[in-house]
């Protein structure tokens, strides 16, 4: 199938193969169906869940093979691959081998919509900032729609507006270097690029390939669209210092070259007029004020006023799992950050906070160098404890500087912090590695912090 030029293409009756059935794939699927494709479903995987969510799409006249996959993947003139197949895995090495076009799910899903697109991307913040965002885009004009990565799947939602076409829509979406992938006509309006540091080492063989996967977000953008970017990033100002479209930066160092700038007391514009005092931002932490100035800048070039950016700014509070206050008992705050899955949040996580910490790491260790945590972590935590597959790496590299015990379960290292702290200290889960060694996701690890908290409370 022809897929060169994105006006031409037809899928009516195109044999399309979707490469696995987690929300995006089941939204491609529906998207793809809706257009007259003849939609196949393989995954390599199968459980109860998916077996009555196949039987759901299989009534809708969707094919669906489960627990892996046959030869009829490649009796196909086009692939759809979720985030979690990687480009390199020997089924897409294969289709390609066979001249079958392999695109992302994002991509597959913009082919459908000539709204304008604000893609975020970034190692951390990207849930936080495009919630932020959307907040912001909420007003007369604009009609905001949140989506990738974030839980809604980008097909679920061009689909519901292919049927039910709103007026003035944008959409803000949370995009992951996967995402970007196969990416071959994908454009945002605006493309944001919060920080680049090492993440997902498990999956790219370089840090230069993971830094180019998300830099794929603006291959297609041109003299009309804008790229924002975080000045304080060195990897993202050097990649930044040359490229075409419209460039706006954003920084918490007050370089007077942004078109939000900070000093110690607010965040005023480029006419010198308050956007907002920093004791009025409702989120903690310098790295959210990172996020949130990102925001405002998408938001103004979205031509949001002011006012409502401001609005925004003040009332919205944060997203679960992300430095979640959870509750104070016997006078010792619990955090939840168990989407800090890499070092580099974990880094900020501790520089958020002045007391005595007792952080709770470990979990299914991406490749971080847990040593980087030693300069944050000296005269503020009190102790490690580590816990699950990567307790003994992390043991290794931070257990000479810091007190640190290994154990083996989550519920382990809750119980020995909650024994050990005092009033005034901080019980801080930012875990800095993946949950599925114990759990099958962060929230479920997050979830399972906070319900373990609620049993002692009752105990
Ligand atoms: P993402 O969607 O990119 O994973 P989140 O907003 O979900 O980002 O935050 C993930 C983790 O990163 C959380 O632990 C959060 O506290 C931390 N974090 C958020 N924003 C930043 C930032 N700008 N720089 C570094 N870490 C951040």
């Amino acid at each position: 199938m022809d897929i060169s030029n994105k006006n031409s293409i037809n899928i009516q009756d195109a044999k399309t193969t979707v490469i696995g059935f987690g929300r995006s794939g089941e939204g491609a699927s529906r998207l793809a169906q809706h257009f007259g494709a003849s939609v196949f479903i393989s995954d390599g995987k199968t459980d109860t869940k998916m077996k009555s969510r196949a039987q759901q799409l299989e009534a809708e006249g969707i094919d669906v093979e489960l627990g892996g996959h046959s030869d009829q993947i490649y009796d196909a003139e086009l692939w759809i691959i979720s985030p979690g197949i990687a480009q390199d895995s020997p089924i897409v090495i294969e289709a390609k081998s066979k001249h079958i076009p392999v695109v992302s799910e994002i991509e597959f899903a913009s082919w459908f919509t000539q709204a304008p697109i604000i893609g975020v991307t970034g190692s951390n913040g990207k849930t936080t900032t495009v919630n932020i965002l959307y907040e912001m885009c909420k007003t007369d004009r604009l009609s905001p729609a949140l989506a990738g990565n974030v839980g809604t799947a980008f097909s679920d939602t061009v689909l519901n507006d292919v049927i039910n076409p709103p007026s003035n829509r944008v959409y803000v979406l949370e995009i992951s270097s996967f995402q970007m992938e196969q990416i071959i006509h994908f454009k945002p309006f605006i493309s944001v690029f919060l920080n680049i540091t090492p993440d997902h080492l498990d999956r790219y063989p370089t840090l230069d390939e993971y830094i180019q996967a998300k830099l794929n977000m603006i291959n297609n953008q041109d003299e009309n669209d804008h790229i924002i970017y975080n000045e304080d990033d060195p990897i993202l100002c050097k990649k930044f210092n040359v490229v075409l479209p419209d460039r706006h930066a954003f920084s918490l160092a007050g370089t007077g070259e942004t078109m939000f700038t900070m000093n110690a007391t607010k965040i005023y514009d480029e006419a010198h007029a308050t956007l907002i005092q920093l004791d009025q931002l409702a989120l903690p932490g310098r790295h959210n004020l990172a996020n949130a100035l990102a925001a405002a800048t998408a938001a103004r070039l979205m031509g949001v006023p002011n006012s409502r950016i401001t609005q925004a700014m003040s009332s919205f509070t944060g997203v679960p799992h992300r430095l979640e206050r959870v509750m104070e008992l016997n006078g010792v705050t619990y955090y939840n950050d168990s989407k800090a899955t890499n070092v580099d949040a974990v880094k900020v996580a501790l520089d958020s906070f002045e007391n005595d910490i007792h952080l709770i790491l470990g979990g299914k260790d991406k490749g971080g160098e847990f040593s980087q945590l030693l300069p944050h972590a000296q005269n503020k935590v009190k102790e490690i404890v580590a816990y699950g597959q990567a307790a003994e790496m992390i043991s290794t590299a931070l257990g000479d500087a810091v007190k640190l015990e290994c154990v083996s379960s989550l519920r382990d290292a809750i119980e020995i912090c909650h024994l050990r702290a005092v009033s005034g200290d901080i019980v801080l889960l930012s875990p800095g590695c993946a949950s599925f060694d114990q759990f099958n996701n962060f929230e479920e690890r997050g979830d399972t912090f906070k319900s373990i908290l609620t049993e002692m409370v009752a105990s």
